[in-house]
């Protein structure tokens, strides 16, 4: 199917508009549980341990009742997530939503220096964590010099000290869920506040409303586009959740609008080979979100056999440059996959485009999803016409409301008439499908994870010894990209490039750690004091 070029270079969705309604996530969500309340919803790849869709209503009413009475939450609140990909993930983000509150989720990995960062710009009033991630967020409200309650998910047994228990809450017969009927949300309100560097500077609140959540899922469900079969008595489709929910591609793609649909999320907390391969085996997978590392590992890990990937109907994959190679291997290996690229970001709820069934062309992202139109434009902004690389443009009802205190920044990247930049080079083809060129914005993809390079710049800045520093992407095998420093000393100090390298380490996650440091005397700047990160780039690299 061909999309549709305007006489204004603009593509426009070749698949039917869909209508959005006016409601809450949690509405979307509950909307068909009667079709499937006995299905699993959430299940632990490696405990088994299990949620239906009738509990998870039933928890997710509770949780958010508690969140109200016993935290004093109300409308409008902030309630910051740092868990492992976890079956009571999802009752705990709808709770929060039930109690009328925003998500911020935190990546489980991040150090206490990272996560005191989200704090402070997200300012939350309780925080929900797992044993592993505690210890951290107690250093974190250390640094950020605040004190809000922890609720800690786990067996009542191995509740850390000074926290409160998730299944306590839970289990608590005597909550009066008639507090919900207070909450006042609607669906124009921010829901899910997670973080991206954008096209430049410091990590920054994302503001997705209810309506762009709500819109996507909608999105992702016209019969062409789609990637399940419909949950039925006899089929459900199982997705396996080993990309982190933190993250907006595991938490709107694999968990919430599979949750929309009926199908079975399947949750891996950490990657580990094996049990990868064994939960693979062990539920079926019938379908499965990855990331380009994971494309590369199905395809050239020996442990991954072909009888492993018979059940996957469709594999899709984004977040990153996808290597032709990679696809290659994999489709050797499993004739069958369905590969389907798709392309999206933090900032658009997340998807944008998608391939369909049947298409051979996987390099390509594919075309806009419902309700969605592109365009590309060169640098004094004129919209190109097909083939031509630019910066690519987006519109739809996915695009987020802006971000969070930052006018300034959203007013850079959303136009007056709605169209969101990128940040990325890309081309459309005559049928409107899109090919992602380069990166315009100076964000580093790690594994598909965001490194922001004025993070790590200041990171390496706080080092006694610095001066300045710059930080720029360099190509890597097998995670795609990594990021490279160039650092000024200061007069007179003396520093080695592992002391740098390890003071980093310390106060970030391993993903963004330096893969190279390089010294130098100045760093290129413009005259208004501007690094310039391309000259960097072209100079040397
Ligand atoms: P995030 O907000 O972390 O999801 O990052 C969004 C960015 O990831 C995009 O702006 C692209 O630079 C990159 N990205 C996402 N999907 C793809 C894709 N299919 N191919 C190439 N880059 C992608």
């Amino acid at each position: 199917k061909q999309s549709v070029w305007t006489p204004e270079n603009i593509v426009q969705s070749p698949y039917k508009p869909v209508d959005i309604p006016n409601r809450i996530l949690t509405e979307h969500i509950w909307e068909n549980l009667e079709r499937w309340p006995d299905k699993t919803a959430m299940v632990c790849g490696l405990t088994n341990r299990s949620i239906t869709y009738h509990q998870l209503y039933r928890l997710s009413k509770t949780f958010g009742a508690q969140l109200r009475t016993k935290f004093q939450i109300t409308d409008g609140d902030i309630v910051c997530v740092m868990m492992n990909n976890v079956p009571e993930y999802a009752p705990v983000i709808f709770g929060i939503i039930e109690a009328g509150a925003l998500v911020t989720t935190v990546n489980p990995t991040y150090t206490p220096y990272e996560v005191h960062r989200q704090l402070v710009l997200s300012n939350p009033k309780a925080l929900v964590g797992i044993p592993e991630t505690v210890p951290v967020l107690k250093e974190a409200l250390k640094l950020a010099k605040k004190n809000i309650p922890i609720i800690c998910c786990d067996t009542k047994s191995n509740l850390p000290v000074g926290t409160v228990s998730f299944q306590e809450l839970i289990e608590d017969n005597h909550v009066n869920l008639e507090v919900l009927k207070e909450v006042n949300m609607n669906s124009e309100d921010v829901v899910l506040l997670p973080y991206s560097s954008g096209t430049t500077g410091l990590p920054k609140g994302v503001e997705l409303t209810n309506r762009n959540i709500v819109a996507n899922c909608i999105q992702q469900d016209d019969e062409e586009t789609r990637h399940f079969d419909d949950t039925t008595i006899e089929n459900q489709d199982s997705v396996l959740a080993v990309l982190p929910f933190y993250h907006i591609y595991g938490l709107c793609i694999v968990m919430i609008h599979k949750l929309s649909v009926g199908c079975k999320v399947v949750t891996v907390p950490k990657f580990h080979p094996n049990t990868f391969i064994a939960t693979l085996e062990k539920f079926n997978i019938s379908l499965l979100c990855a990331a380009p590392p994971l494309v590369l590992f199905l395809g050239s890990h020996d442990g991954v056999k072909s009888k492993h990937l018979e059940p996957v109907k469709r594999l899709t994959s984004g977040a990153a440059p996808l290597p032709k190679p990679d696809i290659e291997k994999l489709i050797k290996k499993a004739q069958n996959i369905q590969m389907l690229q798709v392309y999206g970001l933090t900032e658009t709820s997340p998807l944008v485009t998608t391939l369909t069934a049947g298409s051979q062309n996987y390099t390509s992202a594919g075309k806009p999803i419902s309700n969605t139109e592109l365009k590309v434009i060169n640098s004094e902004g004129k919209s190109l016409g097909p083939n031509k690389v630019g910066e690519l443009l987006i519109r739809g009802p996915q695009v987020m409301r802006g971000y969070k205190d930052n006018p300034e920044a959203t007013k850079n990247c959303i136009t007056e008439d709605g169209w969101f930049k990128s940040g990325d080079l890309a081309s459309l083809d005559n049928d409107g499908s899109l090919t992602i060129a380069d990166r315009l914005k100076e964000l580093i993809k790690v594994k598909g994870y965001q490194v922001a390079p004025a993070e790590l710049e200041s990171v390496i800045k706080e080092h006694p010894a610095v001066l300045d520093a710059g930080v720029i992407g360099v190509p890597d095998q097998s995670t795609g990209e990594r990021p490279k420093a160039f650092v000024v000393l200061k007069e007179g100090y003396r520093s080695e490039k592992n002391d740098i390298a390890n003071f980093v380490a310390e106060r970030v996650t391993e993903y963004k750690r330096l893969k190279e440091i390089v010294f130098m005397d100045s760093l290129p700047k413009n005259p208004s004091g501007k690094l310039l990160r391309r000259v960097l780039r072209e100079k040397y690299c």
